[in-house]
C-alpha cells in the first residue's frame, strides 16, 4: 500500500511537468509529498515504472537519465545551451514503424528519436 503510494507519486511528479525530469528533479517534487522518501527508493521505482513501460526512460548522451510519462510515440529535442529535453510535434513521422516494418521483415514494437539541437527559447536569445 505504502509502495504503491509512493509509485503513483512518483508518477504524478513526473506527469505535472513538461521538462522530463531526472531522477533527482523527481525526488525533489516527491520529497514535498512524502518527506522520508530515500533516493533510492525513488530510483528503484523509476526502474519499475520504465521496466513496466508505464514511463519513458530517455537518455540524451549527456550522461543523465530523464523520465517522461508520456508513452504514446513521440519525440525528442534535446537542447545543447539549457540541457532541456521537449516533446516535438512531427506526425509526418507517424509510419516509421510501417516503413520500417517493410523494409526489414522485422517486427518494430517501438522507437525513439532525439534531435539535438538549440531549443526555441535558447535560439531567441542567442539571436537577440
Ligand atoms: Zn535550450
Ligand atoms: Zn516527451
Amino acid at each position: 500500500m505504502k509502495y504503491s503510494h509512493q509509485r503513483e507519486a512518483i508518477r504524478a511528479a513526473i506527469m505535472s511537468v513538461k521538462t522530463h525530469p531526472t531522477a533527482a528533479e523527481i525526488y525533489d517534487m516527491v520529497r514535498e509529498e512524502i518527506p522520508n522518501i530515500s533516493l533510492g527508493t525513488v530510483y528503484r521505482n523509476l526502474s519499475q515504472l520504465a521496466d513496466a513501460g508505464d514511463i519513458l526512460r530517455i537518455t540524451t548522451g549527456e550522461g543523465t537519465e530523464r523520465f517522461d510519462a508520456t508513452t504514446d510515440d513521440h519525440y525528442h529535442l534535446a537542447c545543447r545551451c539549457c540541457g532541456g529535453v521537449s516533446d516535438l510535434e512531427l506526425p509526418e513521422l507517424d509510419g516509421m514503424d510501417t516503413s520500417a516494418e517493410r523494409a526489414t521483415g522485422a517486427k518494430i514494437e517501438r522507437h525513439s528519436l532525439i534531435f539535438y539541437g538549440v531549443c526555441p527559447a535558447c535560439r531567441e536569445r542567442a539571436e537577440r
